[in-house]
This record gives C-alpha cells, sequence and structure tokens, in this order.
C-alpha cells in the first residue's frame, strides 16, 4: 500500500511559519522587509500589546496588482528572483517567498494595496492560509498589510511568547537592525498609540542620534569616530565609540550587504583593537557596515538566521582590526585614561550623569536587616568544606579553575581570636593552617550583601531610602520598554521609580543599601545587565539587579577597615551558603600556601 501523500498547503505553511515567523518580531522584520523591496520611503509599524492583537505595515511603495495580491500568499511566490543563479546577484532582502504564506497561515491577515497605474486597489483577507475576501477598496498607492491575532491557531506558539515588554524590546531591536541601514527612508514606530520613533530620512550618523541620542547634553554620535577602510575583498565602514564612552552597556552592529548580522569573530577583531584601552568588562559601541561580494558570503541565508558565514574571515578579521585602530588613532583617542593598580579603570562620569559615581560609606554597625545572633558562629573548622561542601551557585559560574594544589587549613579558632590585618587597603589576611588567606573585601562585601538583597527581594521587603531631591535618567526607546517590565522588581529591592515622561523615568528613592548614592548609576547597570541580547531570560533578572546594587553597595577596595569592620565582615561572610566567589564568579578568598612561601627563601 502506498502511505506517502502530499501534505496540503495549509499544513505545509504552517510548518514553515514554525521556522520563519516565530515571535512578532520576525513577523515585523518580514514585513518591513518586503516593504523596503517595494521601494517605499515612508514606512510606518503600528503594534498592539506588543504584536499580539495587532502588527501593522504601512508603506508607499510600489503595491501590488490584483493578481499579485492573491499570488504573494502563494509559497514560493516571488517577485525577487526567477532562477538559481539570480541568488548570487541578490540586491532584494526577500527571496524565498516564504514569508506572507507562513504568515497568513498562522494569523488573520487583512491586505489592502495598490499600483500607481490602477484607480482602485485590492483589499485581500486571509486566515490560517484560507482566502475569506477578495474585493476592490479605495487605498493610496502602497502596501497595508495588517496581520492580527497572530499565532491564534497555534497555541503552542503563543505559548512560548515573553511578557509584552519582552516582545515589544524584540520588536524594536528587529526594527534597530533595520532602521539602521536605511536612514534615507522615513519610518515611524507606533505601539499602543503611543509614538515610540518617529525617524525622518537623514544620513546614518543623524538616524543613530536620532534612535540612541537622549535628548540630552552632548550628542550621543560626538562619541563616535568614523571607520572608513576600502579592499579589493572588502569595503567597511561605520562608527566606533571613543575608548572613554564605552560602557556596560553598549550598542553593538554589524551589518552586512545592508542586513545585521552577529559574529563573534569580528567582534573580537574590534575588541582586539581596543585592547588596552578598556576595562574588563567595558565595551564600545559600534555600527559596522561590510560591504562584500555576494558570492564571498553565504547567500542562502535563512530568514532568521543572523549569523552569516564568509569564506575568507581570517583576512576580514584583519582588516576590521587594522581599520578600527586606525580610527582610534586617527581621531586621537589614544588611552587617557587613569589605570589604578590592579588595571582597572577610573571611568569618567558619563555624558549624561548630573550625579557622581556612587560613594558609598560603609557603616559596619548599620544593619537594619540583620538578625542579631547571640553566639557568633565559628569558622568552618576545616578549610576544606569551603572547596567541597558548596554547590556552585549558578550555571553561569565559571569552573573553579584556580583551586590551589595545597589547601591550607583554616585555623580551628573563632573569628574573634583570628590574627587579622589589612594589606593594601583592599585584603584582609589571616594565618590558616598551611599558609596564609586572603579575603577581598570589596568582593567578600557584595557577596554579604548579594545574598541580603536576594532575601529581601523574595520577600518584597526591600528598604527604600527617599531621595532629597528625585533624579531623572533618560533612556532609550528599548530602555523604557525593559525599564517598564523591571519595576516590579526594582521595588523588591527598595527601588522606587516612576515614568516621568516618554523617554525618562524619576527615581524618588534607591535601596537603602546604596546610602542615597548613585540611582541613576546603579540603574543604568542594572539596565545593561539584564539587557543584555542575549539574556531574556526573566527569571534571572533577580539574581541580576541584587548583584548590581550589591557590588555598588559594597565597601570599596582602597577603603581602610578597623579590627572589628574586617572581623563582622569575614563572620557574615562565613554564614553564607557560598562564599568562595561572587556570584558572578570573582574569588573571593586565595591563600598563599605554606610551600610557596617557603620557596621564596
Ligand atoms: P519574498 O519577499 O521572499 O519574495 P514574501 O512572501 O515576503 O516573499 O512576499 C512575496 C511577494 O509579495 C514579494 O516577492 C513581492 O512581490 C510581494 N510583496 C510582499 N510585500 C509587498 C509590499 N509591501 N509591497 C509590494 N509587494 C509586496
Ligand atoms: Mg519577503
Amino acid at each position: 500500500m502506498d502511505v506517502i501523500r502530499l501534505l496540503p498547503d495549509s499544513v505545509a505553511n504552517q510548518i514553515a511559519a514554525g521556522e520563519v515567523i516565530q515571535r512578532p518580531a520576525s513577523c515585523l522584520k518580514e514585513l518591513v522587509e518586503n516593504s523596503l523591496d517595494a521601494g517605499a520611503t515612508h514606512i510606518r509599524v503600528l503594534v498592539r500589546d506588543a504584536g499580539r492583537t495587532l502588527l501593522q505595515v504601512v508603506d508607499n511603495g510600489t503595491g501590488m496588482s490584483e493578481t499579485d495580491a492573491r499570488m504573494a500568499f502563494e509559497r514560493h511566490a516571488t517577485s525577487k528572483i526567477r532562477e538559481a543563479n539570480d541568488l548570487f546577484a541578490l540586491r532584494t532582502m526577500g527571496f524565498r517567498g516564504e514569508a506572507l504564506p507562513s504568515i497568513s497561515a498562522v494569523a488573520h491577515v487583512e491586505v489592502q494595496t495598490r499600483t500607481k497605474d490602477n484607480e482602485v486597489g485590492t483589499l485581500l483577507e486571509i486566515a490560517g492560509g484560507e482566502v475569506l475576501n477578495q474585493s476592490i477598496c479605495q487605498c493610496p498607492v502602497g502596501t497595508n498589510i495588517k496581520v492580527k491575532d497572530l499565532f491564534y491557531n497555534v497555541p503552542v506558539r503563543r505559548k512560548f511568547l515573553k511578557t509584552d515588554q519582552t516582545e515589544l524590546r524584540n520588536l524594536l531591536n528587529a526594527f534597530y537592525h533595520i532602521v539602521l541601514v536605511y536612514p534615507k527612508v522615513q519610518f515611524t514606530f507606533v505601539s499602543d498609540d503611543e509614538v515610540l520613533m518617529d525617524l525622518s530620512a537623514s544620513t546614518e550618523k543623524q538616524r543613530i542620534e536620532n534612535i540612541f541620542g537622549k535628548g540630552t547634553g552632548r550628542p550621543y554620535t560626538s562619541q563616535l569616530v568614523e571607520v572608513a577602510t576600502d579592499t579589493e575583498l572588502v569595503s567597511i565602514r561605520g562608527f566606533v565609540g571613543k575608548p572613554e564612552s564605552a560602557g556596560k552597556s553598549s550598542q553593538q552592529f554589524f551589518f552586512v550587504n545592508g542586513r545585521f548580522m552577529r559574529h563573534p569573530y569580528f567582534h573580537k577583531a574590534v575588541m582586539t583593537a581596543y585592547s588596552g584601552m578598556l576595562p574588563g568588562d567595558y565595551s564600545p559601541s559600534y555600527f559596522i557596515y561590510f560591504d562584500i561580494s555576494p558570492e564571498l558570503i553565504d547567500v542562502n541565508i535563512h530568514p532568521t538566521k543572523t549569523e552569516i558565514k564568509f569564506q575568507d574571515e581570517q583576512a576580514v578579521f584583519q582588516i576590521l582590526m587594522a581599520a578600527v585602530r586606525e580610527s582610534l588613532g586617527k581621531f586621537n583617542v589614544a588611552p587617557s585614561l587613569d589605570f589604578n593598580r590592579s588595571g582597572e579603570i577610573e571611568m569618567p562620569v558619563p555624558a549624561s550623569g548630573q550625579v557622581a559615581a556612587p560613594k558609598v560609606t560603609f557603616d559596619p554597625t548599620y544593619n537594619p536587616f540583620k538578625t542579631r545572633q547571640t553566639t557568633q558562629p565559628s569558622v568552618p573548622s576545616s578549610w576544606q568544606n569551603l572547596y567541597t561542601n558548596r554547590s556552585p551557585l549558578s550555571s553561569g559560574i565559571p569552573e573553579e579553575r584556580d583551586v590551589e594544589p595545597i589547601i591550607p587549613q583554616l585555623l580551628d579558632t573563632e573569628v574573634s581570636d583570628l590574627r587579622l590585618f589589612q594589606y593594601d587597603d583592599r585584603y584582609i589576611i589571616f594565618p590558616a593552617e598551611g599558609g596564609l588567606m586572603f579575603v577581598n573585601q570589596h568582593r567578600a562585601h557584595t557577596c554579604v550583601l548579594y545574598y541580603r538583597l536576594k532575601r529581601q527581594m523574595e520577600n518584597k521587603h526591600g528598604i527604600c531610602q527617599q531621595l532629597l531631591f528625585q533624579e531623572e535618567i533618560t533612556l532609550t526607546p528599548d530602555e523604557m520598554v525593559l525599564m517598564a517590565s523591571l519595576e516590579g522588581e526594582l521595588q523588591n529591592i527598595g527601588f522606587d521609580v516612576v515614568q516621568f515622561s516618554k523617554q525618562s523615568y524619576a527615581i524618588v528613592g534607591v535601596p537603602a543599601a546604596l546610602n542615597g548614592t548613585g540611582g541613576v548609576e546603579v540603574l543604568r547597570e542594572i539596565l545593561a545587565e539584564v539587557g543584555v541580547k542575549q539574556t531574556r531570560v526573566e527569571d534571572e533578572w533577580r539574581d541580576k539587579i541584587a548583584l548590581v546594587v550589591a557590588r555598588d553597595a559594597a565597601i570599596p577596595n582602597g577603603r581602610h577597615l578597623t579590627d572589628e569592620q574586617m572581623r563582622e565582615l569575614l563572620r557574615e561572610l562565613w554564614q553564607l551558603p557560598i562564599y568562595r566567589r561572587t556570584p558572578d564568579g570573582k574569588v573571593v578568598m586565595s591563600a598563599l600556601t605554606d610551600g610557596e612561601i617557603r620557596k621564596r627563601f
């Protein structure tokens, strides 16, 4: 008996949709790319409920004839290539003819479209791949497509979507990827009747300013220098951030032949060009546009794939690195930064900062959260316990690579009997059996505060200190969305923030641990930490927020501590579930073993 059957188109399209249309953001990408391919000079995007209920794209492009409008929704129907060879000379964004049939397989789609040669336009309604209605209509030249109730017939997909705020950020990111390549095209983005972005036709630089400039203080683009190089293999243009403008959050974009791409290897090239100019966890912004013959890259790009394979990656790496280096040199932005002993850089106050970097004073008696214990816990009797009985805090922690071969035994004494001293105003040192222990005071205190803050967040008991003068923090559209989704957790840790304007929040209160300082700075760090493009896991937000606040509130290195302050810190440290490393994996304590000491003599 024959068993093979051809799938009905409706089923095949749903399967294809699973690949091409994963979330509202991929739908937006496909629709806007179609508008660009149709030569539109003005494109409006309107979304409702982060694209769940409505995603609409209105363009003034060529429009479609009645027959083409109908054809557009057939599988593999495209006006953009006719034969396989055309693939190698692609100048359009789309070419597979998959997007529209995929979208219409999983949503209610309504299109109005008219070409300039026609007096009247076509109205087409399709749902679940079935044409419901086709008629003539009055409409301007161009295409107006509404995608309603995305995934209404695919509950699994619907379930996979994140909160509205996360999906809205995804939409904005997808939008950035396109509008940064087409500065000559006018774009508008409206979410729930609110205009989030209105970008007039401009130059690339002005477009960057319009998106990421915050309209206050120094222009964003004054922090960028131009990159330009032309070789036989590739031409590279764009902008990179001056080293002093680098931060923990930065805008980083690569484009190749007009498409956004991710490229970790080329990212490394840029970072290498900056080597020695930035402290460890800072990174520069960059907007880099590659132009390369389509034959030298993998052209059969999957619509959702943003990694692109270059034939000669090493050569491009070298060219890119040299180009960025040259720009940094030419614009005389050689490092003029102040390295302190550990190689960390004291960063200047950012342009927008009306607020000085957080300054925290450590008061060992101030401890509103602690339930005083009558008997002080003793030091774990064996140093090995510190290494063995502890499970790693989270999967994000690096492997323990630097465990000393011989582990000194902690002397079997109470913390109160330990002979302690502080070295270099940053290490607490005391003798242990088999060696000398070093504890970094800043990291130790970070651990202590981290667990305390997390407990408060879990109990929704963050202690807030109201500010005498509220501070304002200005944000980009996607940061505004992120901020809205973080409000709850921020409140849990003791922040009191309210939306102030379309692009700013007012900080009314900060977690008490911060002693009333650094609200803007700490919030920026939090946004950077949770906003990293790949980490959209909302469950990790709490940990990250707690860590940022802990880090900022912890005793800094370079602060002199009294004997009692050191003891108190060690006592609190010993009580933690994990204290050998900070939650982000940095070493808190380390030992100089007897063997190592003897070798010196
Ligand atoms: P592809 O873009 O890969 O060709 P799509 O399914 O996205 O496939 O679109 C199918 C066809 O519909 C396109 O080739 C184009 O001819 C037409 N089309 C889609 N959107 C528009 C638009 N906004 N304006 C004009 N034509 C369009
Ligand atoms: Mg397309």
